[in-house]
């Protein structure tokens, strides 16, 4: 079984840091750490958790912040989509830099593609790409639960207004990569409540 819990790390922004693992084999994944946390890195040691890796939907600071302090605690890779890469290592492309907060910048481990699987015990979560919201953002899906990054939101979609962001490619990602799923698919987004997909093909206001 999967369990997936949200920890928000960086109030501000109110960034949806998803910890993700398998019950059986304990094995964990982190997604989008939005800063540095000590309460959040003792849970997953006393747990028992074995993190296989921290994953970023999309380069933007408030889903990466929390990169390398929790590579330097975990030791474990860091990914994200190929296409925002390059946003990992400079501070005015992750907009770190008008956030404020310069982050400490560590380069990807794993670069990431469409169709990919990342082996979470005997489970496989399956990156989308989705592009508009930045070139690069991912969702990923495992069984019917999906991890939507800044892409789809509780009846909102992601802002497309920052550098490289695009209105028409969020929407065609959105219409032809996740409202083909199942309706009863759990959409857990980079900020805000949880969803549905059945619940946004109906009333998401931007998606029609
Ligand atoms: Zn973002
Ligand atoms: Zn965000």
């Amino acid at each position: 079984m999967l369990k997936i819990e949200v920890f928000i790390l960086l109030p501000a922004f109110q960034t949806n840091t998803w910890l993700i693992w398998d019950e059986k084999s304990k094995q964990a994944l982190l997604i989008d750490p939005a800063a540095p946390d000590s309460s959040l890195l003792e849970l997953i040691k006393k747990q028992g958790l074995k993190l296989q890796g921290i994953v970023n939907t999309h380069g933007h600071g408030d889903h990466i912040g929390g990169n390398s302090y929790f590579q330097e605690a975990f030791g474990c890779p860091i990914m994200i989509h190929e296409a925002d890469q390059k946003m990992l290592v400079d501070n005015k492309k992750n907009l770190s830099e008008f956030m404020g907060t310069p982050l400490k910048l560590e380069p990807a481990d794993r670069l990431l593609h469409d169709g990919d699987i990342i082996e979470l015990g005997t489970h496989q979560l399956k990156v989308i790409h989705t592009p508009g919201h930045t070139p690069g953002g991912i969702c990923l899906l495992a069984g019917k639960l999906l991890i939507s990054g800044d892409t789809l939101f509780e009846l909102s979609i992601g802002r497309t207004d920052f550098p490289k962001g695009s209105h028409e490619q969020i929407i065609d990602s959105i219409k032809n990569k996740l409202f083909i799923l199942p309706d009863d698919t759990v959409v857990f987004p980079g900020h805000g409540p949880r969803t549905t997909i059945g619940m946004e093909k109906l009333n998401n206001p931007f998606v029609r």
